[in-house]
């Protein structure tokens, strides 16, 4: 049925695939690796799973990740792909290879290094990232657990002084980690100095229970999530030995001596890890839910024209304004996170080759503001995709549902999303104090804050719409430092005051960031690749535009007429984008069986798909009549004595 749809894409689908995976090799590897999935018996589609008990989900996602471990090298973060070919749920270890081994590897010291590494990399060592507490997540300076060094043994003792200071989140700490990396707060000789890391074994090796002095435990049902072990963790005054301290930027000697070294700032580098998966792999995932609400709106009629021919709804314009704007904010995305993985390892090479850190802060301060511009994409894609998909959309059956539950978490873990931007915010300020005090000392990515206006003709040239949002992110910016400024006090301004402006600008730097990236892509391409990719680039722009235009209203720098002009022009190339909507999402290359989705196969009865699942898989009908039938006798009872 869909076969004609195909034929009307306009560009090569392989050339764009290779530009969606980053190249020839990641797309081929991705493609391996998801044959390896769709020809595994244990990684069929399988939407019964959502009937079984959390008890049972995490026991088969126990036996999926023993499968997927055979083939795929889970610690190799360029092919880090299992998770986005298994979106029913997390594979065992994810915690353990993206954050504690990252982690090590930044915050230990050599000798600890080669004492560990081998047996964290063969999971010998199997390890969770115990940060967070009850009472204090994206505060980490004052989390509470505390590490007190005893002169008489040599040892930390770990304790929880609090329910507060419960550990609390940790993925893998409620069922399966034997050790832990605890964040506490180091106190020598009676002075604090401030949180440190700890790797402290937390389970029997022969037992697997709690050691002595410690109590785990997993924290219970979640928003999805269902088969990760978030857990709970608290300790009695637990000692742990004097090497537990991972300690390449702070050692504590023997006999209680304190002494810091290197560049602490590093330690950013391990979060730096995560984040940047976020953005590379798992923006995919909105990538995922646009091919189910494109296929579906092409599969799926309802009214019909003056021919009395049924109307595919992907042909209503207000179905096109669901999706098309959203295809356009998933290639921006995907662009963007190419630049910023280059950006990531350009900062790692820098530090680690030349103790360079000049590019800390540019990485740090994009790579938030990125974290939380494509989680808030991802989810949000997702929700939408699902209302575009009516009441299919609602049923695990469609895919649609697990991608916005998985992927909703992201918003809030590595660095909550409202936090990164102000921190992304932070370092605008200091660049536009930069413009005037040090101009040299600006990096030329954000140059573009000097600006006070911009002379457009065409608003919805791509070059225009770059200037534009540029313009409205200074103008933002501008405008929450004067906020925040026009209070004798600072810090109250900024927690109180000015957060929202602040928070606001920050939010407008990536788009323009992501235009950037984009015309970076499309610049060199073959013509029909650059047309279709010219059009989505208009339309994210113009997107962002409308929906964050402030900036430019504040400085009358746009008036009725040109956003009128962004609107109808937007609404011009949706045609383009029709044609080539189905094109645009199977260069993704997905799988029907990757997919999950019943409502979208390449090619099929999607009626027949679902009815099949009702009536044949669902194993709530197994039992033509069902135990609870006997409460029906008795509501009748209740009700007739009412
Ligand atoms: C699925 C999942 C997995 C997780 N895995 C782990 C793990 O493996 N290890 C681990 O240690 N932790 C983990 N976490 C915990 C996670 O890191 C924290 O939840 C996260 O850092 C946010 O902290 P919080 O929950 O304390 O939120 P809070 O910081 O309390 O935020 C709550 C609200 O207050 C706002 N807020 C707070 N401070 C400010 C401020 N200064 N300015 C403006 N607004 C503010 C936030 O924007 C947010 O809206 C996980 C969490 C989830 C959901």
């Amino acid at each position: 049925m869909l076969e004609a749809e195909r034929k009307q894409g306009q560009f090569p689908q392989l050339e764009m695939s290779h530009l969606l995976y980053g190249g020839k090799e990641y797309f081929d590897k991705f493609l391996e690796r998801q044959n390896f999935f769709d020809n595994h018996p244990m990684f069929k589609v399988n939407h019964d799973f959502y009937n079984k008990s959390r008890q049972d989900q995490i026991l088969l996602n126990a036996e999926r990740t023993i499968e997927a471990f055979k083939t795929i090298q889970l610690a190799d973060p360029n092919y880090y792909t299992p998770n986005v070919l298994c979106p029913q749920g997390i594979f065992i270890s994810t915690v353990h290879f993206a954050m504690v081994i990252p982690a090590f590897q930044v915050l230990a010291s050599d000798e600890q290094i080669s004492k560990w590494m081998t047996l964290l990399k063969n999971l010998n060592a199997f390890g969770c990232y115990a940060q967070t507490e009850l009472g204090h997540g994206s505060d980490v300076q004052n989390l509470q657990t505390v590490a007190v060094f005893d002169k008489q043994t040599s040892e930390f003792v770990i304790h929880t002084p609090n329910i507060e200071a419960t550990k609390f989140w940790p993925g893998e700490l409620g069922l399966y980690c034997e050790f832990a990396l605890v964040f506490a707060q180091l106190q020598v000789d009676g002075k604090g100095y401030g949180v440190h890391p700890f790797w402290i074994r937390i389970r029997d090796k022969e037992t697997h229970k709690p050691l002595s002095g410690i109590e785990i435990g997993d924290i219970g049902p979640k928003m999805g999530y269902s088969v990760k072990d978030n857990g709970f963790m608290s300790f009695d005054h637990f000692r742990a030995p004097l090497d537990s301290l991972l300690n390449r930027y702070i050692k504590v000697s023997r006999d209680g001596k304190v002494e810091r070294q290197g560049n602490p700032k590093v330690g950013y580098g391990s979060m730096m890890y995560m984040r940047n998966i976020l953005c590379d792999q798992y923006t995919k995932f909105g990538g995922r839910a646009l091919t189910i609400a494109i296929r579906y709106s092409l599969y799926r009629k309802q009214f019909k024209d003056d021919n009395k021919q049924e109307i595919r709804i992907l042909d209503y314009q207000c179905q096109q304004q669901k999706l098309f704007p959203l295809l356009a904010e998933f290639y921006a995305c995907v662009f963007g996170s190419v630049k910023i993985k280059e950006l990531v390892n350009d900062n790692f090479n820098r530090i680690s080759q030349q103790n360079d850190f000049s590019l800390l802060g540019l990485t740090h301060a994009v790579l938030s503001g990125a974290k939380a511009n494509y989680t808030y994409f991802v989810a949000n894609c997702a929700e939408w995709c699902r209302l575009s998909c009516g009441g299919h959309g609602f049923a695990h059956y469609s895919g649609l549902p697990v991608i916005f539950f998985e992927m909703s978490p992201n918003i809030t873990l590595e660095g909550e999303n409202t936090i990164l931007n102000l921190q992304l915010a932070r370092y605008l300020l200091k660049q536009l104090q930069h413009i005037v005090s040090k101009p040299n000392a600006v990096p030329e990515f954000f140059k573009f804050l000097s600006q006070e206006t911009v002379k457009v003709d065409d608003v919805t040239s791509l070059d225009n719409l770059i200037a534009l949002l540029g313009l409205n992110c200074a103008i933002l910016t501008k405008y929450a430092a004067q906020k925040l400024m026009s209070h004798s006090d600072m810090k109250e301004s900024w927690d109180t005051k000015s957060g929202i402006a602040l928070a606001k600008a920050a939010s407008t730097f990536i788009p323009y960031f992501n235009m950037l990236c984009f015309l970076d892509t499309i610049n060199n391409k073959a013509k029909d690749t650059k047309t279709i990719l010219t059009v989505l680039a208009r339309i994210y722009g113009i997107s962002m535009l409308l929906n964050n235009m402030q900036g430019l209203l504040l400085k009358n720098q746009l008036n009725s007429q040109q956003i009128k002009t962004l609107q109808d022009t937007r609404e011009s190339l949706y045609p383009i984008i029709r044609l080539n909507a189905l094109s645009l999402v199977e260069a993704q290359g997905l799988s029907d069986n990757s997919l999950q989705s019943l409502i979208a196969p390449k090619e099929g009865d999607v009626y027949m798909n679902m009815y099949n699942f009702a009536s044949k898989e669902n194993s709530l009908n197994k039992q033509q009549v069902h135990n609870g039938i006997s409460y029906i006798q008795k509501m009748r009872e209740v009700n007739a004595k009412l």
